[in-house]
């Protein structure tokens, strides 16, 4: 499905109806009050947004990521490092207005990118807002920053409003992303998803050092071999692209929850770290950081 723009906003807003943004397809009429797992309303929520320089190096550049963290989530991950965020709800409802007068005042402060983290639940009203912005003159390369939950159809949906996709693959196994994240269909759907981006936008395009299209993908490296990183690269290289950008991570920590899952109480050890970034080597994996 590819629609234009402007008809993708109205298709989503009408979709807040019945809310089917995301895999989850809770069927909630959003507009109406009603929640769903993602415990969001039809408003934009956000915590916080400013210019980062914690992003991939070719996400920065000299005046930072546009960085804006939306509220809530569409996964419930026992060891998440923003868990204030995405599951205590820490935020402000704002209107799609005042969301795309905060892109246009990012991009004024000299960021590269907007950076939209977390996006995938709160599309209907991120899409309005960046036409809107657009309108009056936004024209850095978007980025969707997304845990990677996303309906496979949605990037066709996005077409022509997104320039680089940037999906978490966090598992590779059913079982493992049922216990810690409540998604069981996780390593199905993302795939998909990843699948379907990088047909959209290919492989990640770089210009004077920074990103202005195509797929990165981000991948933490778990403790105990649980984020099953051997076969996500091994995916990635034959049957995304053998040049696909990785950013293989190695700050996971105890979070929130996860003190009571070992072995997610601990830190993956060196050899763990280097092992998995081993193999994305030997499969030819572009690697950022
Ligand atoms: S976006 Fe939220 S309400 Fe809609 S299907 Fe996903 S979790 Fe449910």
């Amino acid at each position: 499905m590819k629609n234009r723009p402007t008809e993708t906003a109205k298709v989503l807003q009408d979709n807040l109806k019945h809310c089917t943004l995301c895999p989850r397809r809770c069927g909630v009429n959003r507009l109406a009050g009603q929640k769903g797992y993602c415990r969001t309303g039809a408003q934009p929520v956000i915590s916080s947004f400013g210019p980062h320089f914690g992003e991939e190096r070719v996400l920065v550049g000299h005046g930072g990521s546009g960085t804006v963290f939306f509220t809530g989530c569409n996964l419930r991950c026992v060891y998440c490092q923003n868990y204030d965020i995405s599951q205590l709800h820490q935020g402000e409802e704002i209107t799609i207005e005042a969301l795309a007068e905060i892109f246009l005042r990012l991009q004024a402060r000299g960021c590269v990118n907007i950076n939209l983290v977390t996006p995938t639940h709160q599309i209907a009203a991120i899409v309005p807002a960046l036409l809107k912005a657009k309108h009056e003159g936004l024209h850095l390369p978007i980025v969707y920053n997304t845990g990677g939950y996303d309906l496979p159809e949605m990037p066709a949906m996005l077409d022509g409003l997104i320039d680089i996709y940037m999906p978490d693959m966090k598992y590779a196994d059913s079982s493992t992303a049922a216990r810690y994240s409540d998604a069981p269909d996780y390593p199905r759907v993302n795939q998909a998803a990843v699948r379907q981006m990088h047909r959209q936008v290919g492989d990640l395009v770089i210009e004077n050092g920074l990103a202005v299209r195509g797929l990165l993908i981000r991948h933490l490296v778990l403790p105990g071999g649980l984020a099953g990183s051997e076969q996500i690269f091994d995916f990635l290289a034959e049957q995304i692209s053998p040049h696909t950008a990785v950013n293989v991570m190695d700050q996971y920590h105890p979070c929130f929850r996860a003190d009571e899952y070992p072995p997610l109480n601990r830190r993956p050890a060196k050899s763990e770290y280097e092992t998995a970034i081993a193999h994305a080597r030997r499969k030819g994996l572009r690697l950022i950081q």
